[in-house]
């Protein structure tokens, strides 16, 4: 999230079956986004030009897949499923009654960044996409969720004494180590974010780049694997020895979301950059000309 900026590489054009680069770093979003608007009436790209692609089996395997070993692998498979389902709910409603919260706030408050913000069908699509990695997000913390309810010992706790064995029970204390584990979140961020713009992984990276302009509701647009590797350290909770301090795990990972939302929402809001800025966090100005050309890094 930090901004480390002015990083440009200097690209050359590059071109697949998913996404075009062009000489300047800009994702051409001619082809995977048409074929993602076209997808809604017609057969989905891979069944339509008769591939069977990395790309489209990796989408199956990190939304489907993840729930295919949830429900074969819980013992209580019911109760799995409710997991699942729960927190599939609410995260899609915090997701998007957030998003509209953002926009709302744009609209009264915010400096419009953008030239070209996008129309309502590239809204739309902005909203599926970030609704199906809720889908990943729910596969994967279903886990931890699943484990508190069945009684089996897991890393989540509301007793700030247990989170906190090493230490004299203390708030302020806890507040301390959190700011030490955002660093580390930060830093795995970082890298993840890093690793996808590699030459691998960027076949994965490039859908949410299509957004050139995004709003709000892209703030979670991702291929599945993205998703993976946003979530997967939820499943930390699972080990016992990871404890974790119910309340201010929820507070932070609804802080982190809405900062995500702002991100993407292509305004500034004066009062919210008077508190991402001192603390070295990334602007919406700064994430939005990362998405419109790929060769600037601010991450
Ligand atoms: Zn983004
Ligand atoms: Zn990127």
């Amino acid at each position: 999230m930090k901004a480390r900026r002015n990083s440009v590489k200097n690209s050359s054009a590059v071109e697949n079956n998913n996404f075009k680069i062009d000489e300047q770093g800009r994702v051409d979003s001619s082809i995977l986004f048409k074929q993602q608007i076209a997808s809604e009436k017609t057969p989905s790209p891979s069944l339509k030009h008769g591939t069977f692609s990395l790309y489209w089996l990796t989408d199956f395997f990190f939304t489907h897949g993840l729930v295919l070993i949830g429900l074969a692998y819980a013992s209580q498979k019911l109760m799995w499923l409710q997991c699942f389902a729960e927190l599939f709910v609410i995260m899609t409603s915090f997701i998007m009654t957030g998003s509209v919260f953002v926009v709302i706030m744009c609209g009264l408050y915010g400096t419009k960044q953008q030239t070209n913000p996008p129309q309502t069908p590239e809204i739309w699509q902005e909203a599926l996409d970030s609704i199906k990695a809720m889908y990943t997000f729910a596969a994967l913390a279903a886990w931890p969720l699943y484990m508190y309810k069945d009684g089996q010992p897991m890393g989540l706790t509301f007793s700030l004494a247990e989170a906190q064995p090493w230490a004299p029970e203390s708030v302020a204390l806890y507040c301390l180590q959190l700011v030490g584990a955002t660093l580390i979140v930060d830093l795995y961020s970082y890298i993840k974010h890093k690793s996808m713009h590699s030459q691998y992984l960027f076949q994965f990276h490039a859908m949410h780049h299509t957004y050139r302009d995004p709003t709000a509701f892209a703030s979670f647009a991702v291929h599945p694997v993205e998703s993976f590797l946003t979530f997967v350290p939820v499943l930390g909770m699972c080990f016992p020895q990871h404890k974790v301090w119910a309340h201010a795990y929820g507070l932070w990972t609804f802080g982190w979301a809405l900062i995500n939302l702002y991100l993407h929402c292509g305004h500034t809001i004066p009062i919210v950059e008077m508190f991402l800025q001192p603390l070295l966090l990334n602007s919406s100005g700064f994430h939005n000309s990362h998405h419109q050309k790929v060769s600037i890094i601010f991450f």
